[in-house]
């Protein structure tokens, strides 16, 4: 147990200092990006090799936001708006935008409970939940394959405890992503969820994807669980404490919003 918590003690340190480094960059990429793009617009006194230049440098700030961007969302430091949420709101509205990014080698498969309950939680970071899970098990699947997304209700048993030790007891939803590729081996699964923790080439994976999951979930009340065998297929385990408070009416209007895609 002392292990477990020097482990997420540790996520927490990292996480601020990432949090604190990436919102200030963020502040002069947001300069750096800003002027590169002004110049640009001006092409008509500019020679080739300088719009090149330029473009070079527009590309790599581009991607540096991209970066600084996980980095906040991993820090936790984006605002935080939990609302009352159904999670099969948020997974069908993905849906459009999961077929491209999972291009065609990949079936995709969601089986969504219709009964399912509500949870309290921040709508935008529950797609990144599943996003994060999504691109993951493509890039296990180079050749192909077949990505389940499920939802269900579940009640835990009082004796239910999380890896991390924690305690879980009653009405939880359990959302299971599950996909055919190439499983890990033990020594990668026990390192997943650490921030920069990554298997894939540079340029590729930033090692933020799960650790950002792992933030999200804990910062829910929930747990994630993941089930792994090489060359098998991955299943991870999503619960969250399911609420029994009602959607107020804006959280109605917006979800209706979202379904007829706006
Ligand atoms: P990244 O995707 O940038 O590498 P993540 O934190 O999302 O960072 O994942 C960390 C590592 O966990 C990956 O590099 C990969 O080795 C492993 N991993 C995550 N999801 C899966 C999966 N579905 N199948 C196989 N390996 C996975």
């Amino acid at each position: 147990l002392e292990q477990r918590l020097n482990h997420s003690h540790k996520m927490e340190a990292i996480g601020q200092l990432a949090g604190g480094v990436a919102h200030d960059f963020n502040n002069m990429l947001t300069v750096i990006n800003g002027h590169s793009a002004l110049l640009l617009m001006d092409t008509v006194r500019l020679g080739d090799d300088q719009i090149r230049s330029l473009e070079q440098i527009q590309q790599a700030g581009s991607r540096a936001a991209g970066l600084t961007s996980q980095l906040l969302a991993f820090s936790r430091r984006q605002m935080l708006q939990p609302k009352v949420v159904d999670l099969n709101v948020v997974i069908t509205r993905l849906q459009d935008m999961l077929k491209p990014l999972l291009g065609e080698d990949i079936e995709l498969y969601v089986l969504l409970d219709p009964a399912l309950n509500r949870i309290k939680a921040d709508p935008v970071q529950l797609e990144q939940v599943v996003i994060n899970l999504a691109v993951n098990a493509r890039d296990a699947m180079p050749e192909g394959g077949r990505l389940t997304v499920q939802t269900e209700n579940v009640d835990l048993a009082p004796g239910f405890e999380s890896p991390e030790g924690e305690r879980h007891e009653g009405p939880y939803i359990r959302m299971t992503v599950s996909d055919s590729g190439m499983g890990m081996d033990a020594a990668v699964l026990s390192r997943i969820f650490e921030p920069f923790f990554t298997t894939k080439p540079k340029g590729k994976g930033t090692g933020l994807g799960l650790a950002t999951v792992y933030g999200i979930v804990k910062q829910s009340g929930g747990t994630i669980l993941v089930n792994s065998e090489p060359g098998r297929g991955t299943t991870f385990q999503v619960y969250l404490p399911a609420t029994k408070a009602p959607m107020d009416e804006s959280d109605r209007a917006s979800e209706t919003d979202d379904l007829r895609g706006t």
